[in-house]
């Protein structure tokens, strides 16, 4: 993808209007939908700058690279929300409580395990979202429903961890009818949980990023993850 050619408040408001333009297409509101500014490998100023544009919701993949950018951040700005959306080690995750309002990327048990006993006798649940693969390369995340299921149960079982929905990446891939399956496949699969725990609310969707984030408004999304379209290429 290319840089884009704007400032980032001209991004995060073209983004908008898409996001608008999308859900009055296909008649969804688009007040459901939240719009998330991944900011892993960009600096603290232009986080400032998406803050000045009206983003109150960050994405970073890694927690020493967010404490470093979001420590101090959060003091500052009233209403910001940090999302963790990488992999976590659990040699981190002590860390990453003390950061994060949610953990998006939760992709095995004993990871739940893990936060489920770090966050006992928590005031404030843990947000958290289970990671279903649905066929990106890296292979992170539950692998089917069943996988899900059983994640699920051990998530509701903790009662400082609150899940909330599910995270899914699509393959990178130019194929739009591989990405739309596999949007639909996590859009299935919380439809599943739905049915298999009514107790839990079950109504988050965080898929769809810069380049795919149309067709993932289309199979019901309901947290876009954008990152470049908003901040630029990433110099990784
Ligand atoms: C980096 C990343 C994004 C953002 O990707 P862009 O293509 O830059 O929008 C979204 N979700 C996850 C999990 C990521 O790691």
């Amino acid at each position: 993808m290319n840089i884009p050619p704007e400032g980032i408040v001209q991004n995060i408001n073209r983004i908008r209007e898409n996001i608008e333009n999308i859900c009055r297409r296909i008649g969804r509101d688009p007040l459901e939908i939240e719009l998330m500014g991944v900011s892993k490998f960009h600096p603290l100023e232009k986080v400032e700058e998406a803050w000045r544009g009206g983003l109150r919701l960050f994405g970073e993949s890694r927690v020493q690279e967010a404490a470093a950018k979001f420590s101090g951040f959060r003091e500052a700005h009233a209403g910001a929300e940090i999302h963790l959306i990488g992999s976590l080690q659990r040699n981190k995750a002590r860390a990453a409580l003390s950061l994060f309002d949610c953990i998006q990327s939760v992709d095995r048990e004993s990871l739940i395990e893990e936060l489920g006993a770090l966050t006992a006798g928590r005031e404030k649940p843990l947000m958290i979202l289970l990671e279903y693969h649905t066929g990106e390369e890296s292979k992170a995340g539950f692998a089917d429903e069943d996988a899900l299921c059983r994640a699920a149960e051990k998530a509701l079982s903790y009662p400082g961890l609150r899940p909330l929905g599910l995270m899914t990446m699509a393959p990178f891939s130019t194929d739009a009818a591989m990405v739309r399956a596999a949007f639909r496949a996590a859009s299935a699969a919380l439809g599943k949980l739905k049915g298999r725990f009514p107790g839990a609310p079950w109504s988050c969707l965080s898929m769809g990023m810069s380049g795919d984030y149309e067709i993932a408004l289309e199979e019901g999304s309901t947290l876009v993850r954008i990152g470049t379209a908003i901040f630029g290429e990433r110099n990784t």
